[in-house]
């Protein structure tokens, strides 16, 4: 049977683009993508890289204060959202143009259009056109979703707060995951009087509880109305602000409010009921080892599977994809002990199993230490960071290992390796400190605080 292609990609993000080019470029099948918004996806476009400059720009208030306390003659500026903002756009265009040209250079065909699976072998692009490929592959990503309560349709989503026109004077953050507490660090940073709401009874469910409690604290000493244990019962326009009444008997107006209370796989209206993909309870669609669906020639990868939901595990599972499908080479993706930053302000590094995990699985020896850090402490700043190793007692190996502290992402890129080829404590022991850095401190832990 002849196809149009070897491959259709559907959704041109992390994980689409770089499945479509590797399979075109390096293993010269012939491959086509549709890209219904903006080539790059969600990191590209609303996620990780806009994010990030976010905090950059966030960072520089309390920089000019320490600055002043090293002896620099400099004054607190403002900051203008227009010029940030601004150069925002014009960087999210060229990334965007480098992703268009990366398929064009690799010779894949881009349709800029909704697809939809039709049968095994067909998609379907939203002027009607058909296309046949030998292999389909889903890489659509995933969304906010905003629970539905009177007043729901005022708050905003992470996808809106890069195109406020200003920025407000206040807003309230609901949700306690890793893209509310980011966003609740950079919006105080930019000078935004910023409160966020939780449920539950503290930030970062799911990583380490000594990590999470001092990231929560010194957010708070940041100046962030850290509120746990609530939530949002509902909201009314008032003017130009939103009135919330909350669950703890409180009232409060803010200008903005960004819900950041969880995210759903783009797994809707793509036909997958029709050919017998089946769909798990989130809506993501189920895969196996080797991102395979039930059926054979439909393949799905990154956030649409909801496995592990971050930019690199989608490019990974893309390139698995590829080296399983164009090079004979069944290859399963490896989602054990990814290392993670969270970029919150203080900055949170993490791989492996929290102590609580660990203590669930094995007996374990804690190893920490929190301290007031040589840059910050001279210029008279109270922040603390944490270095912490989880350590199985059985083979000494290094379960886990979380750091809070500024830079904290890329000490964990580095950190990450030793745990991942099977670090024992007494390897970590014999690396000679480098001095002086906030990180040495993971070499000469001594004693352990804890056992459990
Ligand atoms: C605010 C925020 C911050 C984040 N920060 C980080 C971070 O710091 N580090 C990290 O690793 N990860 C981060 N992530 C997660 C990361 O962005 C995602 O894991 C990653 O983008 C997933 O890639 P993907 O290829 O699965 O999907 P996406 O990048 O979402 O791409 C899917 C693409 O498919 C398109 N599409 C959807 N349906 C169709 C259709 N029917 N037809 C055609 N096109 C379609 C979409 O428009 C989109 O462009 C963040 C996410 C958010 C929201």
């Amino acid at each position: 049977m002849s196809f149009d292609y070897d491959l259709f990609v559907i959704g041109g993000g992390s994980g689409g683009v770089r499945a479509a080019r590797v399979a075109a470029g390096e293993n010269g099948a012939k491959v086509a993508l549709a890209e219904e918004d903006r080539y790059g996806g969600t990191c590209v476009i609303r996620g990780c890289v806009p994010k990030k400059l976010m905090v950059f720009a966030s960072e520089y208030a309390g920089m000019v204060e320490d600055a002043q306390a090293y002896g620099w003659d400099i004054k607190p500026g403002a900051f203008d959202w227009d010029v940030f903002r601004g150069k925002l756009y014009a960087e999210l265009d060229r990334l965007e143009g480098i992703y268009r040209n990366i398929l064009k250079n690799n010779s894949v065909e881009s349709f800029d259009q909704r697809a939809h699976v039709v049968d095994a072998h067909t998609v379907e692009l939203a002027d009607g056109t058909r296309k046949t490929a030998k292999h389909i592959l889903i890489a659509t990503g995933g969304r906010p979703v905003v629970p539905q309560f009177p007043g729901s349709d005022l708050a905003i989503t992470s996808n809106e707060i890069f195109h406020l026109d200003r920025l407000p004077e206040s807003i309230l953050i609901v949700g306690g995951g890793y893209i509310a507490s980011e966003f609740a660090g950079i919006m105080n940073g930019m000078g935004v009087k910023t409160t966020q709401f939780y449920r539950g009874a503290q930030i970062l469910r799911g990583f380490d509880e000594e990590a999470r409690g001092l990231i929560c604290e010194e957010m708070r000493q940041n100046g962030i109305d850290v509120r746990l244990g609530t939530n949002v019962l509902e909201m009314t326009k008032e003017g130009d602000k939103i009135r919330v009444k909350a669950t703890d008997g409180t009232e409060d107006q803010f200008d903005v409010v960004m819900y950041a209370t969880g995210r759903a796989p783009n797994a809707d209206n793509l036909g997958l009921e029709g050919v017998g993909v089946e769909r798990g309870r989130k809506g993501e669609i189920i895969v196996d080892d080797y991102s395979q669906t039930g059926v054979p020639s439909i393949y799905a990868i990154g956030d649409v599977t909801d496995r592990v939901n971050l930019t690199p595990v989608a490019i990974r599972e893309g390139m698995a994809f590829v080296e399983t499908v164009f090079k004979g080479n069944p290859t399963p993706v490896d989602h054990d002990l990814i290392p993670t930053a969270i970029f919150t302000q203080p900055e949170f590094g993490t791989v492996g199993l929290s102590e609580e995990e660990a203590a669930a699985q094995e007996p374990i020896e804690v190893y920490a230490t929190s301290f007031k850090p040589m840059q910050t402490a001279f210029a008279g700043g109270t922040q603390r960071v944490l270095m912490k190793l989880i350590v199985s007692q059985a083979n000494r190996k290094v379960l886990g290992c979380h750091i809070v502290a500024p830079g904290a992402g890329e000490m964990i890129q580095l950190a990450g390796i030793a745990v991942k080829m099977g670090a024992t404590k007494e390897d970590f022991d014999r690396t000679v400190a480098v001095h002086p850095v906030m990180a040495e401190e993971l070499v000469t832990l001594r004693q352990p605080v804890r056992t459990a």
